[in-house]
């Protein structure tokens, strides 16, 4: 659990929340949006204990008070969380915070409500919601964590303050990684250009989680691609598609990649090279694609990219992005 000194990079998110709070100015509702793994969540946290703790210092929380450890061993009464049950956050889950927060809290201060992937919310949960948050009962604090914030209902997104979170320099996490114990300097550089900013997506490359199975299998995709028919295209787009923040993710990973197709290609300098530990793969790759192929193909993935985030169907833009991907430039 961390302080707001200890979160690295999102000072102006940090400022209004300890200004809010310095000044006795709480808004009764606040949504972190942002980026995935820029540290909504943990800033989210660190505000929810600095509300509840009953000695605060400088706008943070004590760290050391009762209230304080409740938050910190996750058992505090009036401290809850809410994240989306299967897929979403649903009817029943709206109503259940419906009924906490008319209840008088636990222990006499606020009542902070946490909700985890809030774009999530069905419409009759958000509907229901939007009824808590036009009559807040006194004392209660809602924090909503969004990475897109438009897939929320304009009426509850004008009713919270927005605090906007930001990917960080890669400088920044390539410094944040090499003060990580047993991560190399070249280890960290090479990963915080990867992450493309994200120190969540950074840890969980390192960690070789998810990230790092998703790149590997982006190689072999992008040599199945090109010799796919439609059908072999919309069975590959199948296997990749999930949720909106994992299909971006594959589409980011796909022009990272074609980018670095098209440096080898143009330059020949290995130190331009994003994917450096898969070097052998992208210079074979280049060897026998044609510089405008390449830049038909970033084209193509970033208006992929511009279609995700006007809210598009995620299966439908992979499956027409690998539709186009797997013909001929000059067809397309
Ligand atoms: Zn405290």
């Amino acid at each position: 659990m961390k302080f707001f000194s200890e979160i690295y990079g999102q000072n102006n998110a940090i400022d209004l929340l300890r200004r809010s709070f310095d000044r006795r100015m709480v808004s009764h509702a606040y949504l972190f949006c942002g980026p995935s793994g820029v540290g909504k969540k943990t800033c989210a946290v660190a505000f929810a204990r600095a509300l509840l703790c009953r000695q605060p210092l400088k706008g943070d929380a004590c760290g050391e008070c009762r209230s304080c450890r409740q938050v910190e061993g996750g058992n505090h009464p009036d401290f809850i969380k809410v994240e989306p049950d299967g897929g979403s956050i649903k009817i029943e889950q709206a109503r259940e915070i419906q009924r906490r927060m008319t209840l008088a809290p636990f222990q006499g201060g606020r009542q902070i409500c946490l909700i985890d992937r809030a774009e999530s919310m069905t419409d009759e949960a958000a509907n229901c919601f939007l009824k808590i948050l036009e009559e807040p009962p006194a004392g209660v604090v809602f924090l909503l964590i969004c990475v897109q914030p438009y897939a929320l209902p304009a009426t509850v997104l004008s009713r919270c303050q927005q605090v906007l979170f930001q990917l960080l320099p890669i400088s920044q996490v390539a410094l944040i990684l090499a003060g990580s114990p047993g991560v190399k300097q070249e280890e960290a550089d090479l990963t915080a250009l990867l992450s493309g900013g994200s120190v969540g997506q950074a840890i969980d490359l390192l960690s070789g989680g998810a990230l790092a199975e998703r790149r590997k299998q982006l190689a072999q995709t992008i040599n199945a691609i090109d010799s796919a028919g439609p059908g072999e295209a919309c069975r590959l787009a199948g296997s990749l598609s999930g949720s909106r923040e994992e299909t971006l993710a594959w589409i980011q990973g796909l022009m990272l990649w074609y980018r670095d197709l098209l440096v080898w290609k143009e330059s020949e300098n290995e130190k331009l090279i994003i994917n450096r530990d898969f070097l052998q793969a992208i210079k074979e790759q280049a060897s026998y694609r044609e510089v405008s192929l390449l830049i038909d193909r970033l084209r193509k993935i970033e208006e992929a990219r511009n279609r995700l985030s006007r809210n598009a169907n995620p299966r439908l833009v992979l499956d027409v992005l690998f539709l186009n991907l797997c013909r001929p430039a000059e067809l397309a």
